[in-house]
């Protein structure tokens, strides 16, 4: 089992990281960390270090942090990611966020940024991580350009159908998270989509599967069962494939 979408460098777990690495490292195989801003880069390389061979790093920028970061701290972050471009798995996450989106200066803002991104993992051949909401379309528009790209992936994936086919007839990879074992329109999508383009994720500290209880990566077991449930196959046999599609994307 691999966690391929977390935030565990957030404030949410400084008073038992420790704990929740534990729990993580007895379940699973590895977790990807996804730096979301310039601090977010920087912790997630610390954790990197520090749990060196089971944490890897994708350095990126969220995009509902790039419509407002001023333009300095992005630029410095550009400048981090290649001065690490060797220790990161992918690039990202990063991409388009429009949902709670008003401001058409914000979406301009959000779109520069997210083609810098892409064209640095197109410039080092690095896999992206995708985080697109009420814009998945355009996001994959944009990405479908880029042919030195090797592998992009749709994080926490909640568009509609067209787009789930159009991403998976790239050979373009479905993340799914927690959110799954709540959502109805999630499990469709899973209904629906071949599990040979599908990832398992749990975007810690968000969308946990149990009520009032905070995520974390161990609770990624959710995600597989649920696939498992929804596409009636074994756990283990869900839990095979998408940690073999993990492995191979992320090279770990
Ligand atoms: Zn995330």
């Amino acid at each position: 089992m691999i966690d391929t979408h977390c935030h565990i460098d957030f404030k949410e777990y400084n008073k038992n990281r420790g704990e929740v690495m534990d729990r993580a490292q007895q379940k699973l195989k590895a977790i990807i960390n996804s730096g979301a801003s310039l601090g977010g880069n920087r912790r997630t390389l610390k954790f990197m270090d520090e749990y060196n061979g089971f944490l890897y790093p994708t350095l990126g920028f969220h995009p509902s942090n790039a419509s407002k970061a001023d333009h300095n701290i992005i630029e410095k972050a550009l400048d981090e990611i290649k001065d690490n471009i060797d220790k990161i798995v992918a690039i990202g996450e990063t991409g388009l966020d429009y949902h709670e989106l008003n401001i058409d200066k914000n979406k301009e803002r959000q779109i520069k940024v997210f083609k810098t991104f892409i064209d640095l993992a197109n410039e080092y051949e690095l896999p992206l991580v995708i985080h697109a909401r009420d814009a998945e379309k355009e996001a994959l528009d944009m990405v479908m350009k880029y042919s030195l790209i090797p592998e992009v992936i749709f994080h926490c994936y909640g568009g509609d159908d067209e787009t789930a086919n159009n991403i998976v007839d790239q050979g373009y990879y479905l993340s799914f998270s927690t959110i799954i074992c709540f959502s109805k329109e999630h499990q469709t999508i899973i209904e629906e989509q071949p599990i040979s383009n599908m990832l398992t994720e749990t975007d810690s500290p968000y969308l946990s599967p149990f009520k009032g209880l905070r995520n974390e990566p161990s609770f990624v077991e959710e995600v597989i069962k649920k696939i498992a449930d929804i596409k009636s196959l074994s756990t283990n046999k869900v839990d095979k494939i998408t940690e073999k599609n993990a492995k191979k994307i992320f090279g770990i």
